[in-house]
């Protein structure tokens, strides 16, 4: 099937060099509502406007956007508060919703690869400038998910961020050791035991990620069980900051109060097959 070979070298880094292949396979179109545009860009202007971007106050600690700044000193939200994170900060460039989650749906099981570089540009946006030397690590897929997808969108997001901001990109500085289940519908608990042992850092780069500062970089943050695991074994490698890029970053509230939230962030971390059964 040729679309699916192309897609396949395509799927190894997705390149400014490819852009006019890119324009052949899917013409320029909007990724949310169809209509045409000018270039690949991603999105009409409409659409742009649906996306929601983090604003301020934020918690220094996460970013997490606060209703109302504190009355003195530096706001921290109430879940740092409880437990403080181990990362540096979150970099999202923009907070879930039905345009993000659309666009992750087109990118992740759609297919739609030439979002990668639309979808990389506004995360490196958010990433804050960064003293000293920083290199992104994508979460890992399991070989079993990467061999049915193809790629991992993590890693064109990543090699997009590394292009743009002129850093180094560990391919596979992180694996993963065994498929994990969905995690959705899983307590704080039980989602860090199914996580237990699943992530690791890959021993051909464990002297590169000693003492190095790191983007750890996903396409969508949800309840933080899979980047905090990475975290864990980035720090006990020895990685001093860390911080998490990501596309779309699912607050709780969404997760905690919404019937219809949960199978929809469930669809976009887990299956390519309910994907493609939803699209009929
Ligand atoms: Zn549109
Ligand atoms: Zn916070």
């Amino acid at each position: 099937m040729e679309t699916r070979s192309f897609l396949g070298r395509l799927g190894h880094e997705v390149g400014e060099a490819l852009t006019p292949a890119v324009d052949l396979a899917f013409p320029p179109r909007c990724a949310l509502c169809g209509d045409a545009i000018a270039a690949q860009t991603g999105l009409c202007i409409d659409c742009w406007a649906t996306l929601a971007v983090p604003g301020e106050p934020s918690c220094r600690l996460c970013q997490r956007p606060l209703a109302t700044g504190p009355l003195d000193g530096e706001p921290v939200c109430a879940p740092c508060l409880a437990d403080a994170p181990r990362h540096n900060g979150i970099a999202a460039a923009t907070l879930y919703n039905e345009s993000s989650r659309q666009l992750v749906l087109s990118f992740k099981h759609g297919r739609r690869l030439g979002l990668a570089p639309v979808l990389a540009r506004l995360m490196a946006a958010r990433l804050p400038t960064l003293e000293g030397n920083w290199i992104l690590i994508p979460v890992p897929l399991h070989r079993l998910r990467l061999w049915k997808r193809g790629y991992n969108q993590a890693v064109l997001l990543a090699s997009g961020i590394a292009r743009l901001r002129g850093l180094p990109l560990l391919r596979e500085g992180l694996i993963r050791r065994k498929s994990t289940p969905s995690l959705g519908g899983l307590g704080k608990r039980a989602r860090a035991k199914v996580l237990t042992g699943a992530l690791a850092v890959n021993k051909h780069h464990s002297e590169t990620i000693r003492g190095a500062n790191i983007i750890l970089v996903d396409d969508v943050l949800t309840s933080g069980a899979t980047s905090d695991a990475c975290i864990k074994a980035l720090k006990k490698a020895g990685a001093n900051k860390i911080m998490v890029s990501c596309f779309a970053r699912v607050m709780d509230e969404a997760l905690d109060n919404a019937h219809h939230a949960a199978p929809n962030t469930d669809l976009l971390l887990n299956s390519d097959t309910a994907y493609e059964n939803a699209r009929g």
